[in-house]
């Protein structure tokens, strides 16, 4: 995305951050990570450190984002975490009571297992959360075909803008990414064939990469181009199973 913005893409006025109304807020280890719209869906009310139910729990993203923010912020009715964060209580063990026993286990096992490992049961306890930056309404204008205004670079998912207005609803990303990467394929596929051949395809640059780092003294035995750094511990790895 930002290459496109650098390379002088047109944008449109469309360009905001879509914030997740549920990250979670405590504990420090998961703050920020996202916990499923489902749990409202069920019957998690939102509360306030006084215990009311400061606002309808399926509202709009931002409207439900922006009103526990305000519960924080404005009117001083949020919970500080330990670690000096501020959040509001969703009220999972209502799940069950409407749901019946079981429910939660049967409806969210990878979540009720995580929270189970920094000794909160969601069955029993509330969570404690706070909105989180989940989407980008990247802005960058495009025909029908994926196209930008600069010539070669089409552009579909996050980085584009127009498909989804200012204020995208929930689910329907990955459909845009499916829907549009495919047409902004086919297009691309389309305007290379109508061009010229640019000369013969080769290696070369690979070569010429292999010798710029030998030239700079890196010594590495990484094959491709690492996009993100590999995270896991010793322990985690030792739990692999090597099927190769
Ligand atoms: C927790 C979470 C849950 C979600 N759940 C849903 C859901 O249920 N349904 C739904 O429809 N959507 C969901 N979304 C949104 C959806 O997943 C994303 O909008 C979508 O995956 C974005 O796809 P993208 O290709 O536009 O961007 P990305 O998937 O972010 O792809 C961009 C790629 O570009 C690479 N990149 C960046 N800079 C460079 C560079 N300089 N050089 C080379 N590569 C680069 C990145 O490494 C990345 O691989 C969710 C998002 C999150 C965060």
């Amino acid at each position: 995305m930002v290459l496109a913005y650098r390379v002088g893409a047109k944008l449109r006025d469309t360009d905001t951050v879509q914030y997740h109304p549920t990250g979670a807020a405590y504990p420090q280890q998961i703050i920020g990570l996202l916990l499923t719209e489902k749990l409202r869906g069920m019957g998690a009310q939102p509360v306030n450190k006084d215990g009311e139910a400061f606002v309808f729990p399926l509202e709009p993203r931002d409207v439900e984002a922006a009103s526990f923010i305000r519960e924080c912020y404005v009117r001083d009715k949020g919970i500080v975490t330990p670690t000096g964060m501020r959040g509001v209580w969703l009220d999972t063990p209502m799940i069950e009571l409407k749901n019946g026993k079981g429910t939660i286990e049967k409806s969210f096992p990878g979540m009720f297992r995580m929270f189970q490992r920094f000794d909160i049961d969601m069955r029993k306890d509330p969570m404690l959360v706070f909105p989180t930056l989940h989407y980008q309404n990247g802005g960058v204008e495009t025909d029908p075909w994926g196209r930008t205004n600069i010539d070669g670079l089409w552009v579909a998912g996050e980085v584009s803008g127009g498909v989804h207005g200012k204020n995208r609803l929930m689910g329907n990303s990955t459909l845009d990414c499916l829907v549009f990467g495919r047409r902004a394929g086919m297009n691309a596929a389309e305007y290379l064939k109508s061009k010229p051949a640019q000369g013969k395809l080769s290696l070369e640059h690979v070569k010429t990469y292999t010798d710029m780092l030998k030239k700079a003294g890196i010594d590495t035995s990484r094959k491709a181009p690492m996009l993100l750094p590999d995270y896991r511990g010793k322990a985690v790895l030792a739990r692999m199973i090597d099927i190769f």
